[in-house]
Formats: C-alpha cells, sequence, structure tokens
C-alpha cells in the first residue's frame, strides 16, 4: 500500500515539475513557432511516453490545419501538410473538443485513416525511420470559445504508453500551450493596433507638416499678387519686377516641393519605371545648371566635367531630378551665395559626380539621417527654407536603382560636397 502511495505521489511529483518546466518554457518572448518547438521539445523531456509531437493550428484563410511547430518529426517535410476540417487524428480531435487518446498501433491508423493521400505520404515520410505511431495522444487547443488547434503526442516505440490517467495531466499541458498562443496572438493584434495608430499619427503629422510648406510659398506669391493689385499704391517699375520675380521663386518652390512629394509616392510604390538609355552627363549638368543660373544671381554655378567623360547607362529624366535636389539643397543651404561646383571623376567600373557649394554645412550628427524621408535639419539659419525632406530621399532612391550610391561630406560654416556614383555604361567598360 505505502510503495502505491509513494509512486503516485511520485508521479504527482513528476507531474508538477512537468507542468512548471513546460509553463516556464511557455512564457519566453520568442515568436509562436520558436515557442511552440521549444514547449514541444520540453514536453518530451519530462512527460517520458511522448517521443513525437506537433502542433496543429487551424489556418483560417487556407481553410487547413497546418503544423506550427513539431519535435521528433521532420519539421521541413511535415510543414507542407495541410488537413482539412474532419481530416484525420487532428480534424475529428478538434471537432470534438475534448482529449482523446488511441491506445494501439491499430486505434492510430483507424483515427488516420481518412487522411488523404499526400498528407499520409507526407507525414510518413517525416517520421524519424518510418516507425508508424504505437500509441497517440491529442488534445484541442482552446481558450474560451476560441478554438486554436490540436496537440498531438505520439509514442513510436515504447515500453511507456499513455494511459486514461494521463489525460488530465495532458489536457493540462494542452491548456498551458492553448494561453500561450493566445497571448502570442493579442499580443500581434495589439501590436498591429499601435502600429496602425502610429503610422496614422505620422501620416497626419507629416501631411501638417507639408501643407504648411506649401502654404508658405502660396501665402508669399497671395500678398505680391495683391500688393500689385492694390489700387491705391502706386508701384515703381523697379520694384514691380521684383514683385514679380518673387512670385516666380516662390512659384518655382511649390513646383519643387510637389514634383518631390509626386516622386516620393513614385517611390514608394515601386514605380520608378527607369527608362535606360545611354546618357552624358556633362550635357545634362550644363543643361541644368544653365536653367538653375537664369533663377539665381548670388551663387555661381560651375561644372567641371571633361567632354570626354565616360557615357553612363540612366534614365535621364531621373537623373536631371538628382541633380535638381542636390543644386536646389546648394542653392538653398549657402544663404551668402558662393560658388556651386559640379565635378566628375572616373574610377574603374564607375563614374561619381559631386556637387559642392560653400554654405552653411551640416553637423556629423545630422549626416547620420540625412537620407530618410523627411528629415530636416533643424536650422541654424534666421528665416526659414522652404522645403519636405524628401529631396535627398528621392536622390537616393533613383541612385540605388542604378546601381549607384549616394554619400554627403560636410564642415558646419565651410560647405557641404554630395557625392553619387553611377555605374559606366557597357559598352564603355568593353572598350580597350
Ligand atoms: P529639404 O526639402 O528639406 O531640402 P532634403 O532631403 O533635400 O530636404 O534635405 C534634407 C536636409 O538636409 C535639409 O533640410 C537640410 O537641412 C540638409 N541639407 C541638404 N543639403 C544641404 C546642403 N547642401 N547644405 C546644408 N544642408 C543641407
Amino acid at each position: 500500500m505505502e510503495a502505491t502511495i509513494d509512486s503516485v505521489v511520485e508521479s504527482l511529483k513528476s507531474q508538477l515539475y512537468a507542468l512548471t518546466e513546460v509553463a516556464k518554457t511557455l512564457t519566453l518572448p520568442l515568436e509562436l513557432p520558436e515557442l511552440l518547438e521549444l514547449a514541444l521539445r520540453k514536453i518530451i523531456g519530462v512527460v517520458p511516453p511522448a517521443e513525437v509531437g506537433i502542433v496543429m493550428l487551424w489556418d483560417q484563410p487556407a481553410g487547413l490545419f497546418r503544423p506550427v511547430a513539431s519535435f521528433g518529426f521532420d519539421f521541413a517535410k511535415i510543414k507542407s501538410m495541410g488537413l482539412r476540417a474532419g481530416e484525420s487524428i487532428t480534424g475529428s480531435v478538434f471537432d470534438q473538443g475534448k482529449p482523446c487518446l488511441f491506445k494501439g498501433p491499430e486505434e492510430v491508423a483507424k483515427a488516420m485513416a481518412n487522411m488523404r493521400p499526400a498528407n499520409r505520404a507526407v507525414f510518413d515520410r517525416s517520421l524519424p525511420s518510418r516507425r508508424q505511431p504505437q500509441c497517440s495522444f491529442a488534445a484541442p487547443l482552446a481558450v474560451g470559445e476560441q478554438k486554436y488547434g490540436v496537440l498531438i503526442l505520439e509514442t513510436l516505440t515504447g515500453p511507456r504508453r499513455f494511459t486514461e490517467l494521463d489525460l488530465p495531466f495532458l489536457q493540462t499541458i494542452a491548456d498551458l500551450i492553448a494561453l500561450a498562443i493566445d497571448r502570442v496572438r493579442l499580443e500581434a493584434r495589439a501590436d498591429a493596433v499601435r502600429q496602425a495608430h502610429e503610422s496614422e499619427r505620422l501620416r497626419a503629422e507629416l501631411m501638417a507638416v507639408l501643407s504648411h510648406e506649401l502654404r508658405l510659398p502660396l501665402t508669399a506669391i497671395k500678398g505680391y499678387s495683391s500688393a500689385l493689385l492694390l489700387e491705391d499704391a502706386h508701384w515703381g517699375n523697379e520694384k514691380k519686377l521684383e514683385f514679380l520675380r518673387k512670385v516666380i521663386d516662390e512659384s518655382d518652390n511649390m513646383e519643387f516641393m510637389i514634383q518631390d512629394i509626386l516622386d516620393s509616392s513614385m517611390i514608394d510604390v515601386d514605380q520608378l519605371n527607369l527608362e535606360i538609355e545611354p546618357v552624358r552627363l556633362q550635357r545634362l549638368a550644363h543643361e541644368i545648371t544653365d536653367e538653375m543660373q537664369r533663377r539665381v544671381s548670388r551663387h555661381h554655378l560651375i561644372v567641371d566635367i571633361p567632354a570626354d567623360f565616360p557615357i553612363v547607362d540612366a534614365d535621364p529624366r531621373w537623373v536631371r531630378q538628382v541633380f535638381r535636389n542636390i543644386l536646389d539643397n546648394a542653392v538653398k543651404y549657402s544663404p551668402d551665395g558662393g560658388l556651386i561646383v559640379i565635378r566628375g571623376e572616373v574610377r574603374a567600373t564607375q563614374v561619381v559626380i559631386s556637387i559642392s557649394d560653400q554654405g552653411i554645412g551640416i553637423s556629423p550628427e545630422d549626416l547620420i539621417p540625412l537620407f530618410e524621408k523627411f528629415f530636416r535639419v533643424r536650422s541654424a539659419l534666421p528665416y526659414h527654407v522652404s522645403g519636405t525632406g524628401l529631396g535627398l530621399p528621392i536622390a537616393r532612391a533613383v541612385v540605388e536603382a542604378h546601381g549607384g550610391r549616394i554619400w554627403v561630406e560636410s564642415k558646419v560654416g565651410q560647405g557641404t560636397t554630395v557625392f553619387f556614383s553611377l555605374p559606366k555604361a557597357e559598352a564603355f567598360l568593353e572598350e580597350p
């Protein structure tokens, strides 16, 4: 009698140990598959009759039970199994909603009899040394009304097998697993909601910043044109021209910003659609600087690229945009004017273009996030410089889409140089 009590106490102690170990494992901050795999490993270690185990979860969109984690099975193989509702042990135990024991190989085989052949083949191939289960325990994984799937533990060799007495204990283990699944899924849902809120908040903030940036030049345009229309004011010709020039400048500002916003949204949806052709960068650089020089008077723009500069394979529309964005910054951030020089350097497989200004420069800590969307340095200038914080991210996306790189060197108070590389045209590379 004493021996029996001793063995019951011993068995209860080992069950308690097993439960504690599995519960401890299930609290680890892991992704669901890793968490379940670790829990199965633990269960197999502390519940002697269990030699292999698998967690099958209902995949609602697919309408199938899928293996999410296993122990003992070859997971790379078994993961392709997909069981329909009611199929095999998983399907029937899920429907019944209570734990089941299949005591011998015949009972197991009978419970698996309706498994579709493709699934059966996958199951057989993933069993260690193809040994068929001798005894199987399966329990539904559910929390309240929420049914997630089924836990299956199997004995392949014995000699120990599950008995009816093990059922409550095994169901408790299944309940712990179901609670962990519930927790991970709730956390994931809460994360998704948090992320959605956060991105909505950011979007609203950015829209506010962009609208503000667009409104500034608009206000100026309205102010100058209203002033010109004032009936009582008698502006001299000089003044009128000055106002009109301001209207044009501010319209250019708006146009650039709108272009940046459009380009950035095209990049976001992967719509760069490069139309590659041979491009002469020195010609492109001259066209853009001539056009820009007409708009600015305090800056002197110089192109220092030799006439025999290699041709690159590129989309001229987008490379023009890169030049514009960088040059636009060179002008905006050198308020005292100065020289802006575009140089070209030839390397083994690439050409490197550099654009230097003598402006306010950028501090080392601001160089790090410079290519992040919407990043703008907190300006040291006493007045507002309009911009979207999209110019450099667009330039980077375009340069990288061409297989090049973009980077910046700068010294506060001395000026900035933006470099970008583009691969030489194939034809050019083949020349001796
Ligand atoms: P923005 O529309 O604000 O000019 P960009 O992405 O083109 O956006 O540039 C990001 C930030 O980098 C700018 O707000 C500015 O602070 C800084 N920056 C870019 N180019 C220069 C430059 N040549 N000199 C100084 N600061 C620059």
